[in-house]
């Protein structure tokens, strides 16, 4: 038995040959903000709404706050479940005012519904739309009131799914932060799919990475981006640089000098990966050839073959030896001149390698 807020157990549900969900085990802990991150269709809504209730699962159980709320054989109802969700499709009740509408799951007091209301409608920039109609707001303004209404009965579990993408980019900023940190406040375990690995990043406690209905990685945001478990998962944070070399001996061979490759049989082709923005170029070193191995690996010999301002940043593409093309990041105010020769560096720690 679990004593966490939401344990999922061996989840999976297919539609006709297509697994939504594929064998899903997943913990979330009260203040925690857990974001099930994938690209379109890997399963993350189906995950949401087999959680909440209102899709059955093929197999697998949920528990929350160690109590079984379904399985093969026992299902708590929807409304039982004490599982809180938004969803980018919201609908407010038009017949209701916004300060009805924010209360109306609320129990208790009148004086002590209000109370709460008024009091997300201010931490939601709404107070003076207490007594306006839906229809009066604007789409946004009203799916503030819609988070305010679904985070007013403190539930112990919150489910979101994707409800800030509607929002312009610095409102949604401000909204997503205050929704998530009155949910912290109020001890609720949230789990939010996003499709956005720059919002994973910033708002989760863990990410949950999916792919084909599958749960490929789960931890923190600094080990995802880190230790990323395969090329796939490394790639879908942002750009990165490949270079591909055959196993000779537990040693790969890479134009920043060999790499250790224990566990694969010689002739396997590996591909060795570094981020854009871990590529250093050497400037101690330049034209002093290369550097011993050590934790800085080799200096490889290249030049500029494309070079890009972009602000705060400049895209360089380099011309290695061998004819390889790396990219690296650096900032802006280093602008080389194509054809320019450098000594670039690959750390070992933030190289990857991965069987091809
Ligand atoms: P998005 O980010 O685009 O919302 P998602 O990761 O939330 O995608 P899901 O909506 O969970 O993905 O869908 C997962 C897969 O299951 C998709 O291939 C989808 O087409 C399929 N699917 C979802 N719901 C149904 C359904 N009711 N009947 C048949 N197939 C479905």
């Amino acid at each position: 038995m679990s004593n966490s807020r939401l344990e999922i157990r061996n989840l999976s549900l297919k539609f006709g040959d297509r697994v939504a969900a594929d064998n899903i085990n997943l913990v979330l802990e009260p203040s925690q903000v857990t974001c099930l991150l994938g690209p379109s269709g890997c399963g993350k809504s189906t995950t949401l709404r087999i959680i909440v209730g209102v899709e059955p699962q093929d197999s697998g159980e949920i528990y929350v706050d160690g109590d079984l709320i379904c399985n093969g054989l026992v299902t708590t109802r929807p409304e039982y479940r004490n599982i809180g969700m938004m969803f980018q499709d919201f609908s407010l009740f038009p017949h209701l005012n916004v300060l009805e509408n924010v209360a109306f799951g609320l129990r208790g007091s009148r004086a002590s519904r209000r109370l709460r209301s008024e009091s997300l409608l201010e931490r939601v920039n709404l107070s003076s739309y207490a007594s306006k109609m839906p229809h009066e707001l604007s789409g946004g303004e009203q799916q503030r009131v819609a988070l305010a209404r679904a985070v007013a009965p403190r539930p112990k579990i919150m489910l979101l799914d994707e409800p800030f993408s509607g929002l312009d980019d610095r409102l949604r900023d401000n909204i997503r932060d205050e929704t998530l940190k009155v949910l912290r406040e109020d001890g609720a375990a949230v789990l939010m799919v996003t499709h956005s690995p720059s919002e994973a990043m910033k708002m989760a406690d863990e990410i949950a990475l999916m792919r084909n209905g599958k749960i490929v990685q789960k931890g923190t945001p600094y080990t995802i981006y880190n230790s990323p478990t395969d090329c796939e998962a490394a790639a879908f944070f942002g750009d990165i640089n490949i270079m591909v070399s055959s196993v000779d001996k537990s040693l790969v061979q890479t134009p920043f000098g060999e790499f250790f490759a224990p566990g694969h049989a010689d002739g396997t082709m590996l591909d060795i990966i570094i981020r854009p923005q871990h590529i250093r170029i050497d400037f101690d070193r330049a034209g002093q050839g290369p550097s011993p191995t050590d934790a800085m690996g080799q200096a490889a010999r290249a030049t500029v073959y494309r070079a890009r301002f972009l602000g705060q940043i400049s895209i360089i593409d380099f011309k290695l030896e061998d004819g390889t093309i790396l990219t690296a990041s650096v900032p802006s105010v280093f602008l080389p001149k194509v054809g320019m020769p450098f000594w670039l560096l690959a750390p070992r720690k933030h190289c990857y390698v991965f069987p091809k």
